[in-house]
């Protein structure tokens, strides 16, 4: 039986990885996909302490993760695909094996949200994407729609303005979501045009993106808008589906726990973005994954 099994690779479960493996606690990390998280979908993070001339998010996590293995976490690429608590222990079911452990932490993050609107579904891929570092360079000198006001809707129209020519930013308010730094760079930035008060209504194509209907929510004006990219950044849902049912969640979904990360259920952990908490960003989720690491070292020694 393990002492610790940690889900998920992104910041906050390579934090908790590094501070279990320096307590040399027995343990193992399960990834579905490979490490990273939503970080690798991020070009350039320039709020994480420590990188002034700030960092690429895919080189971010790859020294999260080559510092977690150089104290000898092991992570391996296996998903997780059930939970059960019984009589004292923790037992993780994957498609190849039941794996029993002590102690868990949960930290596998969020997903983006779709607009679930005609056309989206069907374009993913071909022209509506979640993804602007993925996707940006295939839309050079043509015209995209972002979707959102918060940062990362602000932050991927701003990457997006290097090979675009024109980024619409769709937003259903009058004000933006995204902080003020964002806010002053994107009205600076006279390639970005803000569309206020619309909400997208209907993706234009058959085998590739030839448009939006948009409607602005004040006047119930409809227009069609003839671009060849969609990017949606409306927020994120929690990836919970091992939680549901066992573990306390918000209304919204994610994971709740108390100050040290613990959730409703003892020996179970959360930290990053999967919690219910106020501030989504990978300074939150490497120190909540800190500490996550820290009570289950305490969990596991009450257990002696
Ligand atoms: P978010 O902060 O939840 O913002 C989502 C945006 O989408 C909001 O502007 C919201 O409008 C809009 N929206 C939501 N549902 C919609 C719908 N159905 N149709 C149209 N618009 C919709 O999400 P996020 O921007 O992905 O950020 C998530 C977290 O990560 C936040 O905590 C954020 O601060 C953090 N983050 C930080 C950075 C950074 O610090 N550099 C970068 C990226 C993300 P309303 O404003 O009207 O609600």
């Amino acid at each position: 039986m393990k002492d610790l099994i940690i889900i998920g690779a992104g910041p906050a479960g390579l934090t908790a990885g590094l501070y279990a493996a320096r307590a040399r606690l027995n343990i193992i990390l399960l990834e579905k996909f490979s490490p990273g998280g939503q970080i690798l979908n991020t070009d350039w993070v320039e709020n994480y302490p420590g990188f002034p001339e700030g960092i690429s998010g895919f080189e971010l996590v790859d020294r999260m993760k080559r510092q977690a293995e150089k104290f000898n976490l092991l992570i391996r690429a296996q998903e997780a695909t059930g939970l059960e608590v019984s009589k004292g222990k923790i037992i993780v079911l994957t498609e190849k094996e039941n794996l029993e452990t002590k102690a868990l932490i949960l930290a596998s993050g969020a997903t983006p949200q779709k607009l679930l609107i005609e056309g989206e579904n069907l374009l993913t891929g071909k022209g509506v994407s979640y993804c602007a570092t993925c996707d940006g360079p295939f839309f050079r000198d043509q015209e995209v729609a972002v979707i959102g006001g918060g940062d990362t809707a602000v932050e991927e129209a701003l990457f997006l303005t290097r090979f675009a020519s024109r980024v619409y930013l769709i937003h259903r308010r009058d004000k933006l979501r995204a902080t003020k730094v964002l806010q002053e760079r994107a009205f600076a930035n006279n390639k970005i045009v803000p569309i206020w008060d619309t909400v997208p209504k209907r993706i234009a194509g058959k085998n590739s993106v030839e448009g939006l209907d948009i409607k602005n929510v004040k006047t119930n004006e409809s227009t069609f808008l003839p671009v060849q990219g969609v990017f949606v950044f409306i927020g994120n849902n929690a990836n919970n589906d091992l939680a549901e049912g066992l573990l306390d969640l918000d209304r919204n979904g994610f994971v709740i726990t108390d100050n040290n990360m613990e959730t409703s259920c003892p020996g179970i952990f959360a930290a990053g973005d999967i919690r219910s908490k106020l501030l989504r960003q990978v300074s939150t989720s490497v120190g909540e994954g800190a500490a996550a690491a820290f009570s289950a070292e305490k969990y596991l020694e009450s257990l002696k």
